[in-house]
């Protein structure tokens, strides 16, 4: 939720219930996380500890000596070790998901002191602390092929190449005697020799003449007309016969039936119902939930912003996709809410902060995505999802009573992604790196091109930027005395920066790790983080290391709104329904506040203070 645009909604009439909040109690700005990134931010919530003391930094890691990049806040292996049988390897053990955030979570201390709570979909909590009550695990929850999400476009149009995209992958068919055989992927079948997905099949039979057909998957059978989207459909994925099944769930999404047959499948998410990792404490809630509301998305971030980008879905239907999340969520908040009487509930609502990166084009004539039709037509998604989050905040003040503290807060706020600035590049430009061979702009390979015997400084991830060190990188060279002047001089020479198009300061704020980070794992993150000015943001190709031609370029994807930028320049919301006294609170204030609510001292470490 940014600041700007709920006070823009409240003076509009559209959000009668925050006007309320902030008349009665309390309405600030809410300061971020260093850099303003969800896993980053929402750590500094859970722990109330900066990056140094939680060690997540950025979405994307690297490790030092390979300069391999991974994600940050998890990791999921196969079983490790197994017996070969022919073409099946038998696991000794099963495979594991491990969280890779530190510090220890308030929900864990709650728990200690007898406090009873419930943490629904918290971000960077997969897989889920052991905890006494109960929890549901958010964004970082992978889908069942351990991705952050691959959905499938199968289609029989030439002119779509094949394989994979960001986010999904492209399968051709072909419609023979109006029927169409395919498969549904799987996780990697680690129990066969050289780990192929797992498949299973299904079959769709497309009437000659009108836009339905019939799906068969597995024992279910369903029909669905061109522009339908399916119920969850279940599929159980035979990794090695009558042991290893694992379960998952999908949505079939029917996009054209003729003249070209279109269909779109939903990544396989994880079942609730019977999880095949785990996502939940205790291990059966998911289940139980799944019972009473049916079965929903479980992967982390649910909405389809990858298949929104790749053209697979257009606005409309990203947008029926995207509904159907805050509506899964509204469903489990009414069933939860009122079961509620004492303690500490906390819900997570993801739909603002997705929808506001897919839809800022559509509110904001200077985006360069910016498209009248579109806007005239769509612009109004974005502040209807703001009411409904409204309508929620409404069910919430209408049950608490003079004893509930309410805290409304969002992590960090929103700005305009107009132009993307490509750091590596920059860097190499500089002089900072060096390249073996002239730089090829479609290098898939991570740093696979640079000379690190003549490379001093990197970018890697959304806002870090790395000494190529010696005794931390493999190959470092910078050393002594000379880091701190060489981190001063690209400090000062990136807030040098001006994009040409316009003039502007592409960087407003450049934080020197040492400064910014206090805590056992300080030193284990970037050296600097680069704070860019709203309307810009690291370009997609230079987070992974690679090396577009040129510094500056338009934001073309519809992923349009963003705030990994300068942590002063998108700060989050914090109302309450009592006076906050804190002027400037931030994130890692809202654990001690709530140890202080609960009368609980506030555990060593954490670095804020009650905002009351
Ligand atoms: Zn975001």
């Amino acid at each position: 939720m940014d600041p700007q645009l709920l006070k823009q909604f409240m003076a509009e009439g559209k959000m009668p219930n925050f006007s309320l909040l902030a008349a009665k109690g309390s309405f600030r700005l809410l300061t971020t996380s260093i850099p303003p990134q969800s896993p980053v931010a929402w750590s500094n919530l859970i722990t109330g500890m900066n990056a140094g003391g939680h060690g997540i930094f950025d979405f994307i890691h690297r490790d030092p000596h390979t300069l391999q990049p991974y994600f940050s806040a998890s990791r999921v292996e196969p079983p490790k070790r197994g017996i070969r049988l022919g073409n099946w390897v038998v696991p000794l053990g099963g495979g594991s998901a491990e969280q890779l955030r530190q510090g220890k979570s308030f929900w864990e201390t709650l728990d200690a002191y007898g406090v009873p709570n419930l943490i629904f979909r918290m971000p960077s909590n997969f897989p889920p602390v052991p905890a006494k009550g109960k929890t549901l695990s958010g964004m970082g929850t992978p889908d069942l092929r351990g991705s952050y999400g691959t959905f499938s476009f199968y289609t029989d149009d030439p002119l779509k190449t094949a394989g994979a995209v960001e986010g999904g992958q492209i399968v051709p068919v072909e419609v023979k005697e109006s029927q169409v055989s395919a498969n549904l992927v799987g996780p990697d079948n680690t129990f066969r020799k050289g780990s192929p997905p797992a498949l299973e099949p299904f079959t769709v039979s497309v009437d000659p003449l009108e836009p339905v057909a019939k799906f068969v998957v597995q024992d279910e059978k369903f029909v669905l007309r061109e522009g339908e989207w399916s119920d969850w459909v279940h599929i159980q994925f035979q990794l090695i016969p009558f042991i290893g099944n694992v379960k998952g769930i999908c949505r079939f999404y029917f996009k054209q039936a003729h003249p070209r047959f279109e269909l779109y499948v939903s990544p396989i998410n994880i079942d609730p119902a019977d999880p095949a990792l785990p996502i939940s404490t205790p291990k059966s809630y998911s289940r139980e939930l799944s019972e009473e509301v049916g079965e929903f998305y479980t992967q982390g971030i649910s909405e389809d912003t990858k298949a929104r980008s790749a053209g697979v879905l257009d606005d409309k239907e990203y947008l029926q996709q995207s509904r159907t999340v805050l509506a899964e969520h509204r469903k489990i908040f009414d069933l939860e809410f009122p079961k509620f009487h004492s303690g500490l509930f906390f819900f997570y609502f993801s739909s603002l902060d997705l929808n506001s990166h897919m839809l800022w084009r559509l509110i904001d004539p200077h985006h360069p995505e910016y498209d009248s039709p579109l806007a005239a037509e769509f612009g109004s998604a974005l502040p209807e999802f703001y009411q409904q989050i409204d309508q929620v905040l409404g069910e919430v003040l209408q049950r608490a009573d003079d004893h509930t503290t309410v805290l409304v807060l969002s992590d960090h706020g929103f700005a305009p992604y107009n132009r993307s600035f490509n750091l590596n590049t920059w860097l190499l430009n500089r002089g900072y790196i060096t390249l073996k061979n002239e730089p090829n702009p479609d290098q898939s390979q991570a740093f696979a091109n640079v000379d690190w015997s003549r490379t001093r400084a990197y970018g890697l991830g959304l806002n870090g930027l790395y000494l190529n060190l010696r005794g931390r990188e493999r190959k470092g060279i910078v050393e002594g005395a000379e880091a701190d002047r060489l981190l001063k001089e690209i400090k000062e020479d990136l807030l040098g920066v001006r994009d040409s198009q316009n003039n502007l300061a592409a960087i407003t704020r450049v934080d020197l790790a040492s400064e910014a980070y206090q805590g056992p794992y300080a030193r284990q993150g970037p050296d600097l983080i680069v704070g860019y000015n709203r309307g810009y943001r690291a370009g997609w190709q230079t987070i992974l290391g690679n090396f577009p031609a040129d510094v500056f370029e338009d934001n073309t994807n519809p992923w349009s709104g963003d705030h990994c930028m300068d942590y002063t320049l998108v700060p989050g919301v914090l109302l309450s329904n009592r006076p906050i006294a804190a002027p400037h609170p931030a994130l890692t204030d809202i654990a001690p506040t709530i140890f202080a609510e609960f009368g609980i001292p506030k555990p060593g470490g954490m670095m804020g203070h009650t905002v009351f």
